[in-house]
């Protein structure tokens, strides 16, 4: 899929502005503060519905505005498409179009541009706590499978009313009467979630392992687990079987959560691990080691939308080149030659005989298109 121009209205510091990518690779350069991250937000936000860094929709329309509006016109699935958002600054529902159609959900728009981002943060997301793994496999899930998406919103959605229910026992007793009740859900949606997980990180593992062979010289052996609640015993077993397992874990530990008034098991707890030739890297591995492995996992999950869906999604690496050694970068740049990508970098000598160079100052483009 390819992103071939993008519209933003009052999206973040964009007052108005449009620009045409190349299908190829596309280099933003400006200084600091000026808009670049921002534009590949619109990028990813306008394939899939969610921002990298935003907590709350109405901090993507510009300061001091009612809305945000942006469109994109995408070669996607054999044709041309646009998708459009308009994001309102107060609790106004956004709203979605599909070729100029309004949809109702994210679901109805997914596969037509699909991203996958990579910034410097994630280059230590093998050290990191569990949170920006489990945000890995969230967002890329979420793309290409939409009815995990909707799983995972239904999921987390139950889980707060439970850990609320948790916390006002004290004053409402008559609450613990309906935790059975949610209980049961989060386990049916919960064991749904694991079973996604599962064939996802199989998968992600197989990729990765390719990459880092090739980069490692052959030498080191990647290996990745997928590590959920301990009574699951295969997470690719029925859904059903899954969901009794999980109720198993619950119950033991019901004591457990009434004390500490949250909700102690579960897949919001999930994670995985990877192991350099036997060896955790969590525990054991090189900054350099964790690098490595940290960009095999990018380009694998790449790797593995493509294969699902026949297109490769479009690559957006924020900061990330100039934040690895000469080595590396050529490794990444020599991966991704098929598909498209949008680099950002702060030195406007830099990678600029990659591709298109686009130029950003305080939210404008510096260079005619
Ligand atoms: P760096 O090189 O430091 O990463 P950048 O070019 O990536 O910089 P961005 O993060 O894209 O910078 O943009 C940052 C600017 O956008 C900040 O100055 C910030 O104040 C501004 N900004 C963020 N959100 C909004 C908003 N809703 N309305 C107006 N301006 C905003
Ligand atoms: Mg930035």
């Amino acid at each position: 899929m390819k992103l071939n121009n993008i519209r933003l209205r009052n999206f973040r510091n964009y007052e108005n502005m449009s620009v045409d990518f190349d299908p190829g690779v596309n280099l933003i350069v400006g200084r600091n503060a000026q808009g670049k991250t921002n534009l590949l937000e619109a990028v990813s936000y306008l394939g899939s519905g969610r921002s990298f860094r935003a907590q709350k929709t109405s901090e993507l329309v510009r300061f001091g505005c009612d809305f945000a509006d942006l469109e994109g016109d995408i070669l996607s699935q054999e044709r041309e498409q646009n998708l459009r958002w308009v994001l309102f600054s107060n609790a106004r529902p956004r709203q979605i179009y599909r070729n100029g159609a309004k949809k109702k959900t994210t679901g109805e728009i997914a596969g037509v541009l699909q991203t996958v981002l990579f910034c410097p943060e994630d280059l230590m997301v093998l050290k990191s706590g569990a949170s920006p793994r489990r945000r890995l496999c969230d967002q890329a899930l979420s793309q290409m499978r939409p009815n995990y998406e909707a799983a995972l919103n239904e999921y987390n959605r139950i889980l707060e009313q439970k850990n609320r229910i948790l916390k006002d026992r004290y004053e409402n007793p008559a609450l613990l009467e309906i935790l059975p009740e949610y209980n049961t859900r989060l386990c049916q949606v919960g064991a749904l979630l694991i079973s996604y997980r599962a064939r996802f990180f199989a998968g992600l593992g197989r990729e990765a392992a390719e990459f880092h062979h090739h980069f490692s010289g052959g030498v080191e052996e990647f290996s990745l687990q997928y590590r959920t609640v301990s009574t699951v015993t295969d997470p690719f077993a029925p859904v059903a079987t899954l969901e009794g397992q999980l109720q198993e874990h619950l119950q033991s530990h019901y004591r457990a959560e009434l004390e500490s008034s949250s909700c102690l098991t579960g897949p919001h707890k999930d994670d995985f691990d990877v192991d350099l030739s036997g060896i955790s890297l969590k525990a054991f591995g090189s900054q350099g080691q964790v690098r490595t492995a940290a960009i095999s996992l990018k380009l694998a999950q790449r790797e593995l939308m493509q294969k699902e869906s026949g297109e490769y999604p479009v690559l957006l690496l924020d900061d990330v080149l100039s934040e690895l050694d000469p080595g590396r970068q050529d490794f990444v740049l020599n991966q991704i030659r098929e598909g498209q990508v949008v680099i950002t970098c702060c030195e406007p000598g830099r990678f600029t005989k990659l591709g298109k160079t686009i130029e950003i100052g305080n939210g404008k483009l510096r260079n005619d298109q």
